[in-house]
């Protein structure tokens, strides 16, 4: 077990830490990510609700769910709109968007995912693995 790293928003009102491991840190280029973040592309990692332990804040946090989709939302800060960590709905997996993160993690990006969704004008793919979609054994 190493270090636990802390992660906060936008205004400071939320914050949380994440304990280690971290096993995956994806770059999403989905349609849904890119109309979430403004970006190009989410960069999140991918760790267990048990994992995370929000220390102020949570009160603040919205909850916003995609009905129309399987899984798809965004958690973030009512005061300032910060992306915070998720938990996926119907599954025991957090998405944790690397920018909240106020310690750099113990991990590079390590894929690529929805790179066949991706914008023309997205970051080219540095080498990285890239999948057409989110790999089903995920
Ligand atoms: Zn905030
Ligand atoms: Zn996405």
């Amino acid at each position: 077990m190493g270090e636990r790293i802390r992660g906060s928003c936008l205004c400071g009102a939320v914050t949380f830490e994440v304990e280690p491991p971290f096993q995956k840190m994806v770059h999403c280029h989905c349609s849904l990510c890119r109309k979430g973040t403004g970006t190009g592309h989410a960069t999140n990692l991918v760790v267990r609700p048990a994992q995370l332990h929000w220390r102020s804040g949570e009160a603040l946090i919205t909850r916003f769910e995609l009905r129309s989709t399987k899984a798809f939302g965004k958690w973030f800060c009512s005061r300032c709109g910060s992306p915070l960590p998720r938990i996926r709905r119907n599954s025991d997996i957090v998405v944790l968007p690397a920018g909240s993160l106020d310690t750099p993690p113990p991990i590079s990006p390590t894929d690529h995912i929805f790179w066949d969704s991706r914008a023309p004008w997205s970051c080219p793919s540095g080498g990285l693995p890239t999948h057409a979609e989110r790999p089903d054994t995920w």
